[in-house]
């Protein structure tokens, strides 16, 4: 990874007597897309808003950009669920109205932003006349036109149509891509974060439970059926012997944690006499993890 330019270090966030978040561990490096997914009160706008400075954590460290790519600007743009603008003026306008609070953005820089996310800088239509997917852009406008290095973005796609969730994606993309911004997405929907994030991280009742890298999927479990049960006892045996993890998934099926090519599996296995009945190699889908994740009592 290029060097992080997040870390949230052993972060928890207590509420009462109840941990909302507990034992979180992230980095994120420039120009990648990280995806937060878990069941709604997992914790996930508790995060963002801790990453956002919004709240403060109970315990550990975070450190995010102090600034962005342009001198004195904010090192995090942030699009919360419902952004408030005012309803009487143009997109422009209230971008505008908002940068110059602050005094760091050109004019220039506003339309560039509202270019980004498909937006018309030029249109005097006012936001109250927005449709809500547009409001929608134009919140994520706010949060980029300041040239953030980090973007945080709590459940972007709530209320958004088919088309202008592809949209998102794609700017979502050549955010990262070309202009070398980290982006933290949280979403309580698996397929909102699955086509557009280099890792997703589920969370369920406020702790990271499964990584998943999209680069890594060449690993994955070994499934083995023998041929009857007599089989699988000299199986568990070679297991053993060679010190590998495996789960017995039937009186004759056992999942093997192995990184051996499967031809050479199937060599060694013969050669200790087990009957193989059939053998095959199958990550676990994104899906299929998510939907172990959400019934998984706990
Ligand atoms: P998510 O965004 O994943 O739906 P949240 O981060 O909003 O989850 O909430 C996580 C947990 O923390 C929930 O149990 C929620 O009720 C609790 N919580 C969030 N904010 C507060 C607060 N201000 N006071 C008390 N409890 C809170
Ligand atoms: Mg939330």
């Amino acid at each position: 990874m290029n060097k992080a330019i997040v870390t949230v270090k052993n972060v928890g966030k207590v509420y009462g007597s109840h941990w909302a978040l507990k034992d979180i561990n992230l980095e994120i490096a420039p120009g990648e897309i990280v995806g937060f997914v878990g069941p709604n009160g997992s914790g996930k706008t508790t995060l963002i808003k801790i990453m956002a400075g919004l709240i403060t954590p109970t315990e550990g460290i975070v450190n995010v950009p102090k600034e962005g790519l342009i001198p004195d600007s904010a090192g995090i743009g942030l699009v919360m669920e419902s952004a408030p603008f005012a309803a009487h003026l143009s997109g422009y306008k209230n971008l505008e109205l908002l940068a110059y609070i602050k005094n760091v953005i050109s004019a220039n820089e506003i339309r560039q932003a509202i270019q980004i996310v498909g937006l018309d800088p030029e249109s005097g239509k006012k936001v109250g006349h927005y449709s809500f997917g547009m409001r929608q852009r134009l919140a994520l406008a706010q949060a980029i036109m300041e040239r953030p290095r980090l973007l945080l973005l709590d459940e972007p796609t709530n209320g958004l149509d088919a088309q202008a969730i592809i949209e998102l994606r794609d700017t979502l993309k050549s955010l990262a891509k070309e202009n070398g911004i980290a982006i933290f997405l949280a979403s309580h929907l698996l397929t909102e974060v699955e086509n557009v994030c280099d890792r997703v991280l589920m969370v369920k009742q406020g702790k990271i439970r499964k990584t998943f890298n999209k680069s890594d999927n060449g690993r994955a479990p070994v499934i083995v059926q023998t041929t009857d049960a007599s089989d699988i006892e000299k199986l568990l045996i070679w297991l053993k012997a060679h010190g590998l993890t495996y789960q017995v998934l039937k009186a004759n099926e056992v999942s093997i944690d192995i990184d051996m090519p499967v031809p050479q599996l199937v060599n060694s296995l013969v050669q200790a006499n087990v009957n193989i009945e059939g053998i095959i190699k199958k990550a676990p889908t994104l899906e299929e993890e998510f939907i172990s994740l959400l019934i998984k009592g706990e």
